[in-house]
């Protein structure tokens, strides 16, 4: 079953993208009826870098826009972020993770295909990591530009067994849905 995320809740989460200097998260739950994700009560505001949320089965975080000198100006999902995925997707109490970015919205089912359940969260985020290192300085350099790395991140991402689904923020808004895994 798909279902979207509703406009008011896309436009609180994309909000904070657009306005805040801090990373901000939380958990959207099902309004079965409408088949829609609305946002839920609980929120967290961490700094740049990093917030903190509470495991659930569907969950956002963002990446501030204001955030420009550090890896996070990609606006990409860090090698963290998809290390912490893995790891809640082996749980199976997180099935799909959102992360807002001004460039869009990565949708990241956490739980994963019988590639990535094999594999150990650390040495995924290391690849990952390494990956990104390995780019860093042609990025610097300005020889790579965020629109050259995204499509060749996806790929690398999708090679290692992640599934990921990328919706561009346009003008014409472009609200992201996700699969569930079983309707509740
Ligand atoms: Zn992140």
């Amino acid at each position: 079953m798909i279902y979207k995320i509703c406009k008011n809740a896309h436009n609180q989460i994309m909000g904070h993208v657009l306005n805040s200097s801090g990373e901000h998260g939380g958990s959207l739950k099902v309004v079965e009826r409408e088949k829609l994700l609305v946002i839920d009560n609980t929120h967290s505001q961490g700094d740049t870098h990093s917030v903190v949320i509470p495991c659930s089965r569907i969950e956002w975080h963002t990446h501030p826009k204001k955030c420009t000198k550090n890896v996070c100006a990609l606006a990409l999902p860090s090698s963290e972020d998809m290390k912490l995925c893995l790891i809640r997707g082996k749980t199976k109490k997180c099935e799909v993770h959102f992360v807002y970015t001004y460039l869009g919205i990565f949708v990241i089912y956490c739980i994963q295909s019988s590639k990535t359940v094999k594999k150990d969260p650390v040495s995924c985020e290391q690849e990952i990591e390494s990956y990104w290192q390995s780019h860093k300085k042609d990025f610097e350099s300005e020889k790579l530009t965020i629109d050259d790395y995204l499509p060749k991140w996806i790929s690398k991402i999708n090679s290692l067994g992640f599934v990921v689904e990328f919706f561009e923020n346009n003008n014409n808004l472009n609200i992201p849905y996700c699969a569930l895994k079983q309707d509740v």
